[in-house]
């Protein structure tokens, strides 16, 4: 089973001839082409929006491609809602779904007209306090409990997660925020990450649809919009079957149909916040092969390392990799590909089966669109890489430049300890 890189071998040789490996490559027509499907998935609902969740790939060139498609912003950071505000994103259409809030946060998020999706039920006094006043459209995060189950199968564990009121603090949320002044309201969850099936969000509405209906009959609070967060997947591994957005968008309208216009709410807005399915298989991590060791395994050392990709580092993440130019070969070859962190688990992939592969080979690390570059991190000094776009018309662009050391030491330049540095990259 193989993955087809959306790039040609002789495009990325064209790239690197300005700029070096590694770096992270998006595809602007796959972007195009899934957001006009998302938006296309939710025409039956009028009020549909979907906010981009920003940390997924804060880039505001890509950030602006969705605009074009009617997406907003989902934000959850001070420099998100900066950006997102500075992009040209008007109130409605950012969305401040934060947790462990700090104030300042909150303030910038009222002062620019941001939906803020409270975290928890300490926040509608935090907020007040610290914004003077309670917003008059306000939303809240709403947390079941207990395990997240779709036909039997447990997909996650809300009871364990951080997020969002509990369903008595949620009840009683509502009524406070109606006391207040409030006069739009909106609910949120999100309950699973990553789910390669199209039963999620039909699932997750049904449970919220439910729990609106009860609040409107205990509270009186009738929802404007239900916010369905992120947590759709994409296919990591080849094989899999991707999401069919259109069968989602369709498995949402049913229930709809079902539970929320016979309680009277057929007016309600669907909000959704995708960071991975908008984004994630349209970039991949471009790097080199440059080095072999043969020692107890077989390792193939290449130019990127975790502080570009962190995610099979961190969660043991499957990227699919694929050696330019010998995606016929036979793959008997078994490595452990490895990036240059003084960490043992700076590795890419363990056991892979690949093609022979030789020193100066391209690799392409699929799907690092979304939770890719943002992850990023500076350990071991190592700096973070540029990011391309491969345009519509087959034309390449730099949309963020790679690190330099002078941004690596910026937070010195205060003192006068490292001015006489210079720069061994700069011939
Ligand atoms: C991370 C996050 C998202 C996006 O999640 P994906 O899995 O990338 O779709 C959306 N909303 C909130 C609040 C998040 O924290």
């Amino acid at each position: 089973m193989s993955k087809k890189p959306f790039v040609t071998k002789e495009k990325l040789e064209e790239i690197i001839k300005e700029y070096p490996t590694p770096f992270h490559l998006y595809d602007e027509k796959g972007i195009r082409e899934n957001a006009k499907a998302v938006q296309e998935a939710f025409a039956w609902n009028p009020g549909f929006r979907e906010y981009f969740a920003v940390k997924a790939t804060p880039n505001p060139f890509l950030i602006n491609i969705l605009k074009e498609y009617g997406c907003g912003c989902d934000c959850s950071s001070m420099t998100e809602l900066m950006m997102a505000d500075a992009l040209g994103f008007q109130g409605e259409e950012i969305m401040f779904s934060s947790n462990d809030t700090p104030a300042e946060e909150f303030a910038f998020a009222a002062k620019i007209g941001a939906t803020i999706n409270l975290d928890d039920f300490t926040h509608i006094d935090y907020l007040e306090k610290t914004i003077g006043y309670i917003p008059e459209t306000i939303s809240c995060r709403y947390n079941p409990g207990g395990v997240f189950k779709i036909s039997n199968s447990i997909m996650d564990n809300p009871g364990d997660a951080k997020y969002g009121f509990t369903h008595d603090q949620i009840l009683e949320g509502y009524k406070i925020l109606k006391e207040k002044g409030a006069k739009r309201f909106g609910i949120h969850a999100f309950l699973a990450s990553n789910t390669v099936t199209n039963d999620y969000y039909p699932t997750l509405a049904k449970t919220l649809f439910e729990t609106v209906v009860e609040i409107k009959e205990k509270t009186g609070v009738k929802m404007d919009f239900i916010n369905l967060s992120g947590g759709v997947g994409i296919p990591y591994r080849p094989g899999e079957e991707g999401n069919d957005i259109r069968a989602i968008g369709e498995g949402v309208c049913r229930v709809y149909e079902e539970v929320l216009v016979p309680a009277g709410m057929g007016d309600v807005a669907i909000y959704t916040e995708m960071g991975r399915f908008m984004m994630g298989p349209y970039g991949c991590l471009v790097t080199t092969a440059i080095h072999e060791k043969h020692t107890h395994k077989e390792y193939i050392g290449v130019d990127a390392c975790a502080v570009n990709l962190m995610r099979p580092a961190m969660y043991g993440a499957y990227h699919h990799i694929t050696v330019m130019g010998k995606e016929d070969a036979p793959c008997d070859h078994t490595y452990d590909v490895t990036g240059s962190l003084c960490e043992n688990n700076d590795k890419f992939a363990i056991d892979r089966q690949l093609p022979k592969i030789d020193m100066g080979d391209l690799l392409v690390l699929h799907d690092t669109g979304a939770h890719g570059f943002a992850m990023g991190y500076n350990y071991n000094g190592k700096l973070k890489s540029a990011e391309i776009l491969l345009k519509e018309n087959g034309d390449f662009e730099l949309i963020r430049r790679a690190e330099t050391p002078k941004d690596y030491f910026a937070t010195f330049d205060c003192f006068d300890i490292l001015k006489d540095m210079k720069d061994p990259y700069q011939k």
